[in-house]
């Protein structure tokens, strides 16, 4: 506890927002990231969701279980007195130990794919970067080595996966719709331990002290986090596994076992669900492909690891990402041609917009500028801000291409494309769309809360930044 509490009292003995040192050129000393102290309206999100988030997974989940994914019929029936949210409660498929041995199977594989086989995809595939890479700069000033093994690890898992679905049939390739509920039980107490782990840990055997952060609020600690980078060991790095693995590299599986049971179901696989399923592979591949990337991105640069990431890599993403295939196992719509076309067409031009801009951004950074956007020399804004050791650290922003048009059209390419999964649902129930409005709450959310970090850590910089560049996701609208 010694270096953890010693970290707190130096940190809290700083007086918030007029942090010492120098800051109007710079921005404040190494005070970007999460918040260091908290407002009531932080703190009433925090508790809100802690307290409804675990329900809202249930309520879908059942709803799909129980009513065939029909939502306005859940309500109706609690509302006419025929159901209560306690019998539905009452009705749910217990945990099993089937499904306990499952999930205990899937994260030991993930740790052992993780932990003990280096990558060497990158020697093979060309422009793909894995192996050994670097972290972003942390707050303290510190940077990470990370293992990039993640596509690697994909492509065993889902060679596997076909192996056994085509020839080895060690188990049923709907195994993982069959145990759907009993598998939640399983995930969410990864999910609380894994948090509670990474919370203890804080105070207790923190990895890099100087990068911890302590609010003195119980809740927003646990949700939000205290360890910028808690791991085990040099290599067991809590935000790139849980963040990749087991939840990302689990949805096309998922995706591929409500394929499966739609087969055993109706003989047959809908084109709304071979678009879901091809779609959301696209994403995840792109994930994996570009997972050193994702080491410079808000989760793992600049989120602290709590209950948010934690529970929310083991509980939310898989089950809340995959709502639209478990939907079509329920409801199988086979769309127009011209509508699969739309869909398709859709979801490629969002996947388009946001792997560009990505990057565009990335190609920027890493090659300080040096490089051709839209076939011409990059504009961009130099700005510079320091470390919490006081450092000085010039960087850039810029100004042309996708991040000349609007702050984040990363993000406005990421909801056509998360729009796409929804509309190949039809237009029958309220269920699938979940996706988009909680994807658009997220993201519009993570703006706001990137910019008002990048403002911290930038100072005049970010606003001449944002003179150059006025609108946020949509350009002359917003
Ligand atoms: P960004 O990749 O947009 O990263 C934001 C950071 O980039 C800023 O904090 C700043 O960091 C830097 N930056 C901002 N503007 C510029 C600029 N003009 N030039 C150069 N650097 C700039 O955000 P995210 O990490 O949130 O998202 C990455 C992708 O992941 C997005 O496409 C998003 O849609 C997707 N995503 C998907 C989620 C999902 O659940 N499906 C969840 C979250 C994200 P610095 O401090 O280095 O200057």
């Amino acid at each position: 506890m010694g270096s953890a509490e010693g970290v707190r009292k130096r940190h809290t003995a700083r007086p918030s927002g007029t942090d010492t040192g120098p800051k109007a050129q710079n921005g404040q000393l190494g005070n970007w990231g999460r918040a260091w102290e908290v407002d009531w309206f932080s703190l009433a999100g925090v508790v809100l969701l802690l307290c409804t988030a675990p329900f809202i997974v249930f309520f879908f989940v059942m709803a799909c279980d129980q009513y065939q994914c029909s939502v306005s019929l859940v309500l109706l029936d609690i509302y006419n007195g025929n159901a209560s949210p306690l019998s539905i409660w009452n009705q749910a498929p217990s945990l099993t130990w089937t499904a306990a041995k499952i999930y205990a199977s899937w994260v030991t594989f993930q740790v052992v794919l993780y932990m003990c086989i280096p990558d060497i995809t990158h020697k093979f595939l060309p422009g793909y970067v894995g192996g050994v890479q670097e972290g972003a700069r942390t707050p303290a000033g510190l940077i990470n080595k990370y293992e990039i093994n993640g596509l690697q690890c994909w492509i065993i898992t889902h060679v596997l996966w076909a192996a056994n679905a085509y020839y080895f049939h060690w188990f049923s390739p709907t195994i993982i719709f069959d145990n759907w509920i009993p598998l939640l039980w399983c995930t969410n107490i990864l999910g609380y331990s894994v948090s509670t782990f990474a919370f203890i840990k804080a105070y207790l055997f923190p990895t890099n002290p100087e990068d911890c952060k302590f609010t003195r609020n119980i809740f927003y600690d646990y949700m939000m986090g205290i360890e910028f980078n808690p791991r085990i060991g040099k290599w067991f790095d809590f935000k790139l596994f849980f963040n990749g693995r087991p939840g990302i590299v689990a949805w096309t599986l998922i995706n591929l076992s409500y394929a499966a049971k739609q087969q055993e179901l109706y003989g047959h696989v809908t084109n709304s669900m071979i678009l879901v399923n091809v779609l959301q592979a696209i994403y995840v591949l792109d994930f994996f492909w570009n997972e050193a990337w994702y080491l410079k991105t808000i989760d793992i640069c600049h989120d602290h690891f709590g209950w948010y990431l934690g529970w929310g890599d083991c509980v939310w993403l898989p089950f809340l990402y995959t709502l639209q295939g478990l939907y079509l196992v329920y409801n199988p719509i086979q769309l127009s041609t011209p509508n699969a076309w739309a869909v398709l067409v859709l979801g490629l031009v969002g996947y388009y917009i946001f792997r560009s801009a990505n990057h565009q951004k990335d190609l920027f950074r890493r090659t300080q500028g040096k490089c051709t956007i839209w076939g011409r020399k990059p504009t961009f804004i130099e700005c510079s801000y320091r470390s919490a050791d006081g450092a000085v650290h010039k960087s850039k922003l810029l100004t042309s291409g996708f991040w000349g048009a609007a702050r984040h059209l990363n993000y406005t390419g990421d909801l056509l494309g998360a729009l796409a999964y929804c509309v190949a649902c039809g237009a029958g129930h309220l269920l699938p769309y979940f996706y988009i409005v909680y994807m658009t709450i997220l993201l519009l959310h993570r703006c706001i809360r990137d910019e008002h970090r990048c403002s911290n850590k930038y100072g005049e910089d970010w606003k001449r930044y944002t003179a150059a560049v006025p609108y946020r996701l949509l350009p002359r609208i917003f």
